[in-house]
């Protein structure tokens, strides 16, 4: 039977709080949060954000319970169990943290189950099943010494993740740095709260001990006094390259704090006139642009196209944007959704703007009625006849905005590639493997697939390939079991006997 959404939105109390020492506590800073929903526009909830005194409270309750060993000091097949009882736990509460993730960031319901929730669920498993597997490494023995590589947890981790996907980027962070035996500060969107407390609560469910996961709330104030606390000893972030930049000055001139930064991208999808099939290919790039409302850091928001194919290619991604239409997030039909909040609706709607100015054309915007008038809705948008130096070829839009540029061969389509401040992602379609290989060694993208298609399959679960960021879409790895021992110090170890 299918649930009835909009009722059990309507029951909803949400209710943010901080998470701290394994209780719930108000936050009492100065800055008031008011979330507005993104289907209608109306107040959701509002809280007061955590004050400096409440933050180093969360980090010392981190730092207690890291140095008394209550976590940290447990077996490695301990902290697989209790992992693996969160990721269970999560999976039975799915219709509930749907639900939040549906509110908080206006996507699909549908999506939010169907992706959002199995999606953080493959990463706590994974970095729950891997943490027993790691080897230490031997590099020298004889009769007098025994030469090893020692890791051991950093510490106390400060988390700080964005808005498009905040169960999934909370369990990016907290599944390697609890399977590594760091406790945690983390830090969730203000424009999306909701889920982060609860995370917390159901790993202490889970048997995770007090203080390990600590959650704070609010903005840019109270992100920046974690990433200066002088007691935290890894920033991990998930957001802007904006942000990104201003938490490289904070850990320089606080206690140069390491930093893991998964930042922004503009990611290009590359069609060759020898695509295998356009109708697939148009598919991939319709769904890999418009998915989470194009609100997704490798969203695929340049299109290059080879000028033989373009004709045919933009009939389909035109003819297939078209069938998605802005929709209630909360009916279960609805496959295109609402943007997070006012201001960047207000923001995306500038970029449409800025694109007429520059002189590109506007070829397709798909017609929709709004299901709620002060919801945050802008439709599938398609500009043509963009040049690689428009702000909307070279700026994330972070939207569901779509900049169509052509090429006439392989050195202008990865010069055009590669022309942006970012390197994040890149999917390209060509039959030529010699050509395949090629652009492989030669786009500058952290993450690269050839011959994407809408509903890949046969590939690895979520979490299993390591990637990060290149130019300024950050550093550091992310997944795998790179991203696992990334939350790890090493040591040399050298005994002589
Ligand atoms: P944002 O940088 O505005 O905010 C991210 C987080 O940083 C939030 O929690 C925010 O409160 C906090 N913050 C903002 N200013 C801060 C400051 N000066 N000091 C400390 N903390 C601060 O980003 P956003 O708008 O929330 O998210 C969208 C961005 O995230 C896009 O650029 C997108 O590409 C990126 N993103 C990247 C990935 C990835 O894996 N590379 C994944 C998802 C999103």
């Amino acid at each position: 039977m299918d649930v009835d959404w909009i009722s059990r939105a309507r029951d909803l109390k949400p209710r943010v709080l901080d998470f701290v020492d394994g209780r719930w506590k108000p936050g009492l800073g100065d800055e008031l949060v008011s979330k507005f929903g993104s289907r209608d526009g109306k107040l959701l909830y509002e809280f007061s954000a955590t004050s400096p005194a409440q933050l180093t409270d969360a980090v010392a309750a981190a730092s207690t319970a890291f140095q008394d060993g209550r976590w940290s000091g447990g077996s490695a097949q301990h902290r697989k169990e209790t992992l693996l009882e969160l990721a269970s736990l999560v999976e039975n509460h799915r219709e509930e943290l749907a639900l939040l993730e549906c509110l908080d960031v206006g996507k699909p319901i549908r999506d939010a189950l169907t992706i959002d929730i199995p999606f953080a669920v493959s990463i706590l498993r994974y970095n729950a099943e891997a943490v027993d597997k790691l080897y230490s490494k031997i590099y020298a023995v004889s009769r007098s010494n025994i030469s090893f590589q020692l890791r051991r947890p950093v510490g106390v981790v400060a988390a700080i993740v964005g808005w498009n996907f905040p169960l999934v980027l909370a369990a990016q962070k907290i599944a390697p740095a609890l399977a590594m035996g760091n406790s945690l500060v983390l830090k969730p969107s203000e424009f999306t709260s909701l889920a982060a407390g609860r995370l917390a609560e159901l790993a202490l469910e889970a048997g995770l001990p007090p203080g390990v996961l600590n959650v704070v709330n609010g903005g840019a104030s109270v992100g920046n006094a974690l990433a200066r606390h002088p007691d935290v000893d890894l920033l991990t972030f998930t957001g802007s390259s904006r942000t990104g930049k201003a938490l490289l000055v904070a850990a320089g001139e606080s206690n140069m704090k390491r930093l893991l930064l998964e930042c922004g991208g503009k990611a290009p999808s590359i069609v060759f006139d020898d695509c295998p099939t356009l109708e697939e290919a148009a598919d991939a790039i319709v769904s890999r642009v418009f998915w989470n409302q194009g609100e997704v850091c490798s969203a695929s928001s340049r299109l290059l196209v080879h000028e033989s194919v373009k004709p045919e290619l933009m009939k389909l991604v035109i003819q297939k944007a078209d069938a998605l239409r802005p929709g209630d997030p909360l009916i279960h039909g609805t496959a295109f959704g609402a943007l997070v909040s006012g201001a960047h609706m207000k923001k995306v709607l500038g970029y449409v703007d800025a694109g007429i100015r520059d002189g590109a054309t506007l070829i397709h915007q798909t017609t929709y009625k709004a299901p709620f008038a002060d919801g945050f809705y802008v439709p599938p948008t398609i500009f043509a006849d963009v040049a690689p130096n428009h702000r909307i070829a070279q700026e994330e839009i972070f939207g569901p905005v779509l900049s169509v540029i052509s090429f006439q061969d392989e050195a202008e389509a990865v010069r055009i590639a590669n022309g942006t401040v970012y390197g994040l992602s890149a999917i390209l379609w060509t039959k030529d493997l010699g050509r395949a290989h090629r652009l492989a060694l030669n786009l500058c993208a952290g993450s690269i697939v050839i011959n994407a298609t809408a509903k890949p399959e046969g590939g690895p679960a979520e979490g299993v390939i390591p990637s990060g960021g290149l130019k300024q879409s950050g550093f550091g790895v992310e997944g795998g079991l790179e991203g696992l021992v990334a939350y790890s110090s090493p040591s040399a170890v050298q005994i002589f006997v």
